[in-house]
């Protein structure tokens, strides 16, 4: 009798401890869709847009790509939609026209920090530094500087969104991601995750560079339309 009752306690602590390691793994993902809330109050970073509004903002990151982004600029201006890019500052810096072209397209274009570094390892003025330099590199090019950012993997804290908020950049992160970088996520895999997830104010992550994400564009544009979503930018979706 008494050996059951060890077995049952035991058992349930099993449970529990594999439960926490589970919730744990998860805040860890790119794909888990509150880790950020578990962090800070939500009013400091944007992670989805209004729910009684039926838009929803598509989201680029690790552009540019002198090989991908003109591609991808153009699928979008065939289809006459507005996106958001999160573009590295470094690789922005290599590659201006693309940016004039990403401004000139009416994208909004936000700050992906300078040199995509693990900002939760730096100090407060270190990522300051990546912001302000990433910000700084952008404002040249298109004589804009960015007004949203988002940190690399958006993985953040208290910290980082604090820097970010200094400098004057707002932080956005995303309802979902589709996983669209998996080496085994076929256009078909991500688009099908797509239109299965689609809410009203979604931010969907996907990257620039990937050319998945490339040939599953046309079908996600297609399939959100069809069900009656309006594809906007982050800016614009901030105002609703
Ligand atoms: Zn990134």
């Amino acid at each position: 009798m008494r050996n059951r009752k060890f077995r049952l306690i035991g058992g349930a602590l099993v449970i529990v401890a594999v439960g926490l390691l589970g919730l744990r793994t998860a805040y860890h993902f790119e794909w888990f869709p509150f880790r950020n809330l578990l962090v800070y109050g939500s009013s400091d970073v944007f992670t989805h847009g209004n729910p009684s509004v039926k838009t929803i903002a598509l989201t680029f990151d690790d552009g540019p790509h002198p090989n991908v982004t003109p591609h991808l600029l153009r699928i979008l201006r065939q289809y006459q939609v507005h996106a958001t890019f999160f573009v590295v500052g470094e690789m922005a810096a290599r590659h201006p026209e693309i940016i004039r072209q990403t401004m000139a397209d009416g994208h909004t274009i936000g700050n992906h920090t300078a040199h995509h570094p693990q900002l939760r390892k730096m100090s407060k003025e270190q990522i300051t530094a990546e912001w302000q330099e990433c910000s700084q590199i952008l404002a040249r090019i298109t004589g804009t500087a960015p007004s949203f950012c988002r940190p690399p993997h958006g993985r953040s804290n208290r910290r980082i969104v604090m820097s970010a908020k200094s400098v004057g950049l707002k932080m956005v992160c995303w309802s979902y991601a589709p996983n669209d970088m998996s080496p085994v996520s076929s256009a078909f895999n991500i688009t099908t995750r797509i239109l299965k997830h689609a809410r009203n104010g979604d931010i969907f992550l996907l990257h620039d560079g990937n050319q998945a994400t490339l040939d599953a564009l046309p079908d996600i544009i297609t399939g959100l339309r069809k069900r009656g979503f309006e594809l906007v930018t982050i800016a614009e979706m901030a105002r609703e």
